[in-house]
């Protein structure tokens, strides 16, 4: 310590152009550390930010007042008050540096708080009140190691093993919402799935049907667009005859050989009810849509359907059925969205959209239709397949 202090002052004459040994010299201070140290803290204290500003003008005054007691003293004495400052001063960073401390654990705190409640309100969005707790527990841990911790490290650790943790429980949740994401995604095909045969089922026709009229008419380069109609030929006999289960097995069979006549994720194949099918054939004009009819209906009626007779009062056994449908195929024709919306069925499968809305009109006349080409078709003998005749 000596060795240093020696140091200085041999140094002091040096650094005599310094403005801190100059002020020493004017005002007949030595050029000693205890004096150099003073000076210089003199100089910086306007900077020095652990002391507040009461503080730092406090030092000032006492220093002039250490000033006064300088004179006439000896040497001895002027470096044990220059001692005396330097010891006052210090108590004084001390308690500025704890002050400066404390502020900035406050400010952690509210900070900490601060991202608490965005986190609280969050979670309260994204999901349930065990995330909330969770959040509650990070905080207080938190706030309590701020409060009682010494070392940002600490602090650091603490918070960032919590948001880990957060974070696990985020991912939970997440895996969690997804899960519900595919049963709802499960929901909704089964809303437009029919149970029996598993192809779409009448609320499908309901919703895409105008859909599709909709995109028919936005479009500028038109494709053609071919709604069919399908219904079983006396169906109520087979029934009658073979029981409800069988003619549940032969909805299913025909279901299936409409949906095989369909181009996969271009046609769309449904049950609407009843022994009644549907298809919606894309970029198919009347004419192929007739083939692909007359496709269908002979591939049903070709040749028996074989089916196992379950009967409580005997062997099962198996019972072959011809099953013959009637189809009507109907192109969507632009011109109709001109025809007065009151000229129309109202009796149709839509009812009562706007008079004036050109997709209602063509959804209307789309499926009149259709349903005027099947009630022909049986009209005329079953087992056939007709167009609708606009006349
Ligand atoms: P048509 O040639 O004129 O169509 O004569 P049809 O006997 O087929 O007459 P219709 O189409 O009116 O009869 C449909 C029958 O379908 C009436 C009803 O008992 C029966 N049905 C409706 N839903 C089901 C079902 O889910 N399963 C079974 N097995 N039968 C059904
Ligand atoms: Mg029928």
């Amino acid at each position: 310590m000596a060795a240093k202090k020696n140091s200085i002052l041999v140094a002091s004459p040096l650094i005599a152009c310094n403005s801190v040994c100059a002020a020493l010299k004017e005002r007949g201070l030595p050029y000693d550390s205890v004096w150099l140290q003073i000076g210089h803290f003199i100089r910086n204290l306007d900077g020095v930010s652990c002391l507040s500003h009461e503080q730092q003008t406090l030092v000032k005054e006492s220093f002039e007042e250490y000033l006064k007691l300088v004179s006439n003293k000896d040497k001895a004495q002027v470096e044990s008050l220059g001692r005396d400052f330097l010891d006052e001063v210090d108590k004084l960073k001390k308690s500025g540096t704890a002050r400066a401390l404390k502020e900035e654990q406050d400010f952690n705190a509210q900070l900490l708080d601060a991202i608490g409640k965005n986190l609280h309100q969050l979670a309260a969005i994204i999901s349930k009140a065990d995330a909330c707790g969770m959040i509650d527990t990070i905080k207080a841990d938190t706030l309590k190691s701020i409060k009682s911790a010494t070392s940002r490290n600490q602090i650091l650790h603490i918070v960032e093993e919590s948001f880990t943790e957060l974070n696990e429980k985020a991912k939970t949740t997440q895996e969690k919402m997804e899960l519900s994401m595919e049963s709802l995604l499960v929901l909704e095909s089964n809303a437009i799935i029919d149970k029996l045969t598993g192809i779409f089922n009448r609320r499908f026709f309901d919703q895409e049907l105008p859909k599709i009229v909709q995109t028919y008419l936005d479009k500028k380069g038109r494709v053609p667009f071919s709604l069919m109609l399908l219904d079983i030929d006396r169906f109520k006999e087979i029934n009658d005859t073979h029981g409800h289960f069988i003619g549940d097995r032969a909805q299913q069979k025909v279901a299936a050989i409409v949906q095989n006549n369909c181009r996969a994720g271009i046609d769309s194949p449904i049950r609407l009810g009843g022994d009644e099918f549907a298809l919606f054939l894309i970029g198919t004009n009347e004419k192929n849509g007739l083939k692909k009819g007359e496709t269908i209906r002979m591939e049903i009626s070709k040749k028996p359907m074989t089916f196992m007779q379950r009967e409580t009062d005997g062997d099962p056994h198996n019972v072959s059925i011809t099953v013959e449908v009637s189809i009507g195929v109907c192109e969507l024709d632009i011109a109709w969205k001109d025809i007065a919306a009151g000229d129309l069925n109202r009796h149709a499968i839509f009812c009562k959209p706007p008079d004036d809305d050109p997709m209602y009109k063509l959804t209307c006349m789309l499926a009149e239709g259709a349903d005027q080409a099947l009630y022909e078709a049986k009209e005329m003998g079953r087992n056939q397949v007709r167009a609708f005749r606009g006349d």
